[in-house]
């Protein structure tokens, strides 16, 4: 039987020996862009209607990752083309991510570890740092992520609210809009889906509610928070700090962003871990093996 042929734009972790299924057309390979029949998507590619016109024969786009943004869903439906993600298998790891990263900017991590390391501890104590104890936090996003960020932060004797667009029952404080959560907390951290739904919905008005003490932290997508507001009230010392992971241009960064010392910045590492990787690639294959078997795919969201 003739392997399914799979173009793979950017390679990922998989466990031994799940890609052999599958004839691999890589980036720089030409000439048989008519027999591709799936795309396994990772990073910052984007899959819209000039990729799948130079692929007619595509069935099915399989993303490395649970956030589906780069690719357009319904340019992908009108052609019956497949979309899957990976969900789930890196819930944990996001919300760890997400919580360290809070700490990290509140206590300052990084910026307490560069002072140490440029000898100036041994002139003077580092200077003292925002406490989350008795800080209220807002999660903009209560799905899979969200929840065990807000289980975390529970965990840590914090009080959660969150907004969403459809309340859930749970037991934190609920608010129809960012606006609203962002007056209600002393910090945010943005875990929603990123494409045209969600963008700037973290505005300048949004971040001058959390104001000069508030901390933003996004994990989501750059495309959520307005970058342009948010180095302007770093800045002048409206929002008090920021913690990112994402960023609107990535990985080209602003050099504003980099220079403002109130700020810890992350290369989008939010499921970056070996163990966690190698899963949401395993997932890729299931979706793309079950596909070609004819079976249920498990994580077909269009
Ligand atoms: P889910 O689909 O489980 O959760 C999404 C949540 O966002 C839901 O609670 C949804 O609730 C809410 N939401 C969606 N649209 C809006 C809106 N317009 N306003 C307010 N809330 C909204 O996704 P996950 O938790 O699994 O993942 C969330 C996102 O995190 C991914 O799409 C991805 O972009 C990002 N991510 C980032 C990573 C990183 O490395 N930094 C790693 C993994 C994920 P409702 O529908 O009721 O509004």
């Amino acid at each position: 039987m003739t392997r399914p042929l799979l173009y793979l734009p950017r390679a990922f972790p998989t466990s031994e020996g799940r890609v052999n299924g599958y004839e691999l057309l890589g980036p720089d390979d030409t000439g048989r862009d008519t027999e591709v029949r799936a795309i396994a998507l990772s990073g910052p590619s984007k899959v819209d209607t000039a990729v799948m016109d130079r692929f007619p024969k595509l069935e099915i786009v399989a993303k490395f990752g649970v956030g589906y943004d780069s690719i357009d869903v319904a340019a992908a439906q009108a052609r019956g083309v497949a979309v899957t993600n990976t969900p789930d298998v890196l819930t944990e790891e996001v919300a760890d991510l997400a919580v360290g990263l809070l700490i990290a900017t509140s206590r300052q991590l990084p910026q307490a570890d560069s002072y140490l390391r440029a000898g100036h501890w041994t002139t003077k104590p580092y200077p003292l740092t925002h406490s989350l104890r008795g800080r209220r936090i807002g999660i903009l996003g209560l799905g899979r992520i969200g929840l065990a960020i807000a289980e975390r932060l529970t965990a840590m004797k914090l009080e959660v609210a969150y907004a969403t667009r459809t309340p859930r029952d749970v037991p934190y404080a609920y608010h129809p809009d960012a606006l609203s959560l962002a007056q209600a907390c002393d910090a945010l951290v943005v875990i929603v889906p990123g494409g045209a739904a969600t963008e700037g919905l973290v505005s300048a008005k949004v971040l001058d509610a959390l104001g000069p003490d508030g901390i933003l932290v996004n994990v989501a997508r750059g495309s959520v928070v307005d970058e342009t507001a948010l180095i302007a009230a770093l800045a002048s010392g409206r929002l008090g700090a920021a913690g990112l992971d994402v960023f609107e241009h990535e990985p080209q960064m602003p050099q504003a962003l980099i220079e403002l010392p109130n700020t810890v910045l992350l290369p989008h590492v939010g499921s970056a871990t070996e163990v966690t990787r190698r899963m949401m690639g395993d997932r890729v294959l299931d979706n793309l093996d079950a596909w070609f078997r004819g079976d249920r795919v498990p994580d077909q969201v269009a």
